[in-house]
C-alpha cells in the first residue's frame, strides 16, 4: 500500500514598519524615489558613523509582538549577521539573533471548508525580531547583463515573524499570511503590501510518514510575491517532495525559487545550508531597555483585535462566516461597528453591508472606504432600521439602496421623495386584491381546481398594482381570504 504523507508547513515572514524614517539613521522611508537618493553615511556603512535607534520603530515592533501575544525580552540585543553581497555595503546586517525581542506567540484564525463550515486553527509564533532591511539589486534601464544596486531599501525598519512549524495545508498557510496581515493593519504598524514588498514570505516544507514524529528534511521556498503564489508554490513543492520519496528518492535540504510564471520551484543554492553569518554582538548599539510601565501602555493601545472581533460578533448571533468575514477587513469592520452604534440590529445590518451595499459597489469598483462611496454607515444602519419597522418593505429597500448609492440621499430622502412608504392599509390593499381577481378571471377560476402555483402569480399582480409597496404579508393574508371566501 502507498505510504501516505503529512505536510509540515513554517513560514518566515518579513514585515516593513511604516515608520517615516530608518531604523538606525533619519534618512526617509518613502517608497518609490529614484536610487540612491535617501542613503546617509549611517545606512551606507561608512567608517566613523554610529546607528542610533528608532523608538518608533522599537515601539512598532513591540505592538506587532503583544499583537501575536508573544512573551516580551525587555532587554533584547542587537546583533550583526555577517555576510557580502552587492546590497549590503556594510558586509553585515543588524538584527536581533541570542536575544530576539519577543517570543512563544499565537496567530489564531478560522478557515472556511468546502461545505461551508469555518474551523479554528492557532498557529504558534516561535519568535518575532527587529532588523535592517536591505539594499535592492536592480537591471531595469541597464545595459546588457549589468546590474545596479539602490540602497534606499538599505536600513528601513524590518520585524521577521518566525512560525512553528505547525502550518499542515498549502491553503492554511495562505490563510495564516492574510490573517497576519490583516492582524498587522489592525495594529496600524506596517501598510503590509505583498506588492510593494513591505510583506515577504518564505516558506518552509516538509513531508512526512503520517504517524511518524521526526521532521522531514526541509526546502526552503522564495520569491512569492502574492498570497496566491504562496498557496501555489507550496502545493508544487509538496507534490514533488511526495513523488520523489515514492519513486525511492531522497529530499535534499536547498532553497529553492518559485516561477510564477512556469508554476515551478527551482533549486538555487544547491550546497546544503553551508551559511555561516558568524553572528556576534553589535559593539555600537546597547541592548534595549523596554520598561514594564512603557510595555503595559503599549499592550493598552491595542485596538480590538480580530479574533475578539469575531467572538463579538458571533456573540450578536452572525455566523461564523459572517463575522470572520467582517472582522478580517479592517475598513468594512468599521463599517460595520458604526452601523451597530447608530442602532443597526447585527444579523441585517451584517446582510444589507455584505450583500446589498458591497454588491452595488463592487459592480462599479469602489472601496466601501474609499470617498466615492456616498453611503455613511448610520444611512445604511436607518435604512435597515426602516425596513425592520416596517416602513418600507424588504424589496423596496433594495431600489432606496440603488438610489443612495448614486446620489448620497439618506434613506428616508429617498423613501419621502419618491412616496415609497409601505401600504400597509388594510382597505387599500384589498381594494388592489378585488381589482386583481376581477381582471384575471381565468387564472382564478384555475387556482381553484388545484393549480397551486398561481397564488404567486395572482400576488405578483397585487404587488404590481401597488407598485411594489404593499406590505406583502398582508397581501397573501387578504388574498388567502378573499380567494376562499369567493370559492364558497
Ligand atoms: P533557523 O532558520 O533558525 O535555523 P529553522 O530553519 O529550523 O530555524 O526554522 C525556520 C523555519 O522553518 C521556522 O518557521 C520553522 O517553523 C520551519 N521549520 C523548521 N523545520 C521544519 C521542517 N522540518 N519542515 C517544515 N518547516 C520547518
Ligand atoms: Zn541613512
Ligand atoms: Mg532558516
Amino acid at each position: 500500500m502507498a505510504t501516505v504523507y503529512e505536510t509540515v508547513i513554517g513560514l518566515e515572514v518579513h514585515v516593513e514598519l511604516a515608520t517615516e524614517t530608518k531604523m538606525f539613521c533619519g534618512c526617509p522611508t518613502a517608497f518609490g524615489a529614484p536610487p540612491n537618493t535617501q542613503v546617509c553615511p549611517v545606512c551606507l556603512g561608512l567608517p566613523g558613523s554610529l546607528p542610533v535607534p528608532n523608538a518608533r520603530a522599537i515601539a512598532y515592533a513591540l505592538k506587532a509582538a503583544l499583537a501575536l501575544e508573544c512573551e516580551i525580552d525587555p532587554e533584547c540585543r542587537w546583533d550583526r549577521k555577517n555576510y557580502h553581497y552587492p546590497d549590503l555595503p556594510k558586509g553585515y546586517q543588524i538584527t536581533q539573533y541570542a536575544r530576539p525581542l519577543a517570543r512563544s506567540g499565537h496567530l489564531r484564525f478560522s478557515i472556511t471548508e468546502t461545505n461551508g463550515d469555518t474551523v479554528d486553527r492557532e498557529v504558534r509564533i516561535r519568535r518575532l525580531h527587529m532588523e535592517e532591511d536591505t539594499g535592492k539589486s536592480t537591471h531595469e534601464g541597464l545595459p546588457g547583463t549589468s546590474t545596479g544596486v539602490d540602497l534606499n531599501r538599505a536600513g528601513v525598519p524590518l520585524i521577521e515573524i518566525v512560525s512553528e512549524p505547525d502550518i499542515r495545508t498549502p491553503e492554511e498557510a495562505r490563510v495564516y499570511l492574510q490573517a497576519l496581515r490583516t492582524l498587522l493593519l489592525y495594529t496600524g504598524v506596517s501598510d503590509v503590501k505583498m506588492e510593494e514588498g513591505s510583506l515577504r514570505c518564505d516558506a518552509n516544507v516538509s513531508v512526512r510518514p503520517v504517524g511518524e514524529d521526526t521532521l522531514g528534511v526541509l526546502v526552503e521556498i522564495k520569491n512569492m510575491n502574492s498570497f496566491r503564489s504562496v498557496q501555489r508554490a507550496l502545493e508544487f513543492e509538496v507534490n514533488r517532495q511526495v513523488d520523489l520519496l515514492q519513486s525511492g528518492g531522497r529530499i535534499v535540504r536547498e532553497t529553492r525559487h518559485w516561477d510564477d510564471r512556469r508554476e515551478i520551484t527551482f533549486s538555487s543554492r544547491s550546497k546544503e545550508e553551508a551559511h555561516d553569518y558568524r553572528y556576534f554582538p553589535e559593539p555600537d548599539l546597547g541592548p534595549c531597555d523596554l520598561t514594564p510601565a512603557f510595555v503595559e501602555q503599549t499592550r493598552q493601545s491595542l485596538p480590538e483585535l480580530p479574533t475578539a472581533k469575531c467572538q463579538r460578533y458571533i456573540s450578536l448571533g452572525l455566523s461564523g462566516y459572517d463575522a470572520s468575514v467582517l472582522a478580517m477587513d479592517p475598513p468594512l469592520a468599521s463599517f460595520f461597528d458604526a452601523m451597530l452604534r447608530a442602532g443597526g440590529a447585527p444579523r441585517e445590518s451584517a446582510a444589507l453591508l455584505t450583500v446589498e451595499l458591497l454588491g452595488r459597489l463592487n459592480a462599479t469598483g469602489i472601496a466601501i472606504h474609499d470617498p466615492a462611496c456616498r453611503v455613511t454607515p448610520s444611512a445604511l444602519a436607518e435604512l435597515q432600521k426602516l425596513v425592520a419597522d416596517g416602513t418600507i418593505n424588504g424589496k423596496i429597500a433594495k431600489e432606496v439602496l440603488d438610489e443612495m448609492v448614486q446620489t448620497g440621499a439618506t434613506a428616508r430622502t429617498v423613501v419621502e421623495n419618491r412616496g415609497l412608504r409601505q401600504v400597509s392599509d388594510e382597505g387599500a390593499i384589498l381594494e388592489a386584491v378585488r381589482s386583481v381577481l376581477t381582471a384575471n378571471p381565468v387564472e382564478v377560476a384555475d387556482y381553484r381546481d388545484g393549480k397551486e402555483k398561481l397564488f404567486g402569480f395572482l400576488v405578483g399582480q397585487v404587488m404590481k398594482a401597488t407598485r411594489g409597496k404593499a406590505n406583502p404579508a398582508l397581501v397573501n393574508a387578504v388574498l388567502r381570504r378573499e380567494l376562499q371566501g369567493r370559492s364558497e
